[in-house]
């Protein structure tokens, strides 16, 4: 029988408001079947979630969301079902980690230099034992009263090409792919509505993509189908999911409304045999 899947969930291992046990606890309530937990470059929620998947009668896909570059473009890609034990992915992990921290620190600077009085420890102190993001910046500034809104702090200070921008440590998703590929995963390209025109989304393709997420908040019903023909023209598997975070990014209301139907979970597995 076919359920509800969202593909796409941060918790607090990265710029997530909620734990893995709360997502779960939300997830059901919201009558999903299945989901994955995709924090940006953190692994640490997969085994409390898979802990206590099976009491709630949730499915859990182990996932992960990793950054590359292509040209100017943040390219996002999930990893699903990756072995997150394998020592070469979580010692990329710990690398990119490292980096967004000291790059934490280059964004706190630069504010500074701005007269904003942000400290880092104001910053890494929301990002706790997680990986750190703009998000906990942005969150940053909002609650020690430096800023109005969490999305004024994208639009003047961090978001792409804004003064307090710092690029993250980017591999090419070609890297990506085979590292996902290695820790015997699926990659998929993540929200490609958001930076990606179709000359980058053929290079994704070419450098030898599982899948596309299809199913997002930021996809139009025109884009979903756009997308969905992609996937059958390249043979590639597809994916969707909320790309929920909750907290200050007023995201509340997309939980449970963005999924796919549990036969895309069941391709997926089908691929990896
Ligand atoms: P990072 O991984 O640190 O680069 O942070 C990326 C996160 O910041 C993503 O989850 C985005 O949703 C969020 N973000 C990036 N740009 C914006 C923006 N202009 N407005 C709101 N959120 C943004
Ligand atoms: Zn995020
Ligand atoms: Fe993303
Ligand atoms: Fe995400």
């Amino acid at each position: 029988m076919d359920g509800k899947a969202d593909l796409h969930l941060h918790t607090t291992f990265s710029d997530g408001a909620l734990s893995p046990s709360e997502l779960l606890e939300r997830a059901r309530q919201a009558g999903l079947t299945a989901i994955s937990i995709t924090d940006h470059d953190h692994t640490g929620g997969l085994d409390e979630a898979a802990d206590l998947a099976g009491k709630n009668g949730i499915v859990v896909v182990p996932g992960v969301e990793l950054s590359t570059i292509v040209g100017e473009a943040d390219v996002h890609i999930l990893g699903y079902f990756i072995n997150h034990r394998d020592s070469r992915l979580q010692e990329y992990l710990e690398l990119f980690r490292k980096e967004r921290r000291k790059r934490a620190e280059r964004i706190v600077e630069k504010l500074n230099g701005m007269h904003i009085p942000l400290t880092l420890a104001a910053v890494l102190r929301r990002a706790g034992a997680g990986s750190v993001g703009r998000p906990h910046i942005a969150t940053a500034l909002v609650e020690e009263g430096l800023i109005g809104t969490y999305q004024e702090a994208f639009s003047k200070y961090i978001g792409f090409g804004k003064p307090a921008y710092e690029k993250k440590y980017l591999i090419s998703p070609r890297e990506a792919i085979a590292l996902v590929a290695a820790a015997g995963g699926l990659s998929f390209l993540a929200h490609p509505s958001t930076f990606i025109n179709e000359e980058v989304l053929q290079e994704i393709i070419d450098a030898g993509i599982d899948g596309i997420e299809v199913v997002h908040p930021s996809h139009s019903p025109e884009l979903v189908a756009h997308y969905s023909a992609i996937v059958s023209e390249y043979f590639l598997l597809a994916s969707g999911g909320s790309d929920f975070h909750g907290g200050k990014r007023n995201d509340r209301e997309s939980f449970g409304k963005y999924f796919i139907s549990t036969e895309y979970v069941d391709m997926m597995r089908r691929r990896l045999r």
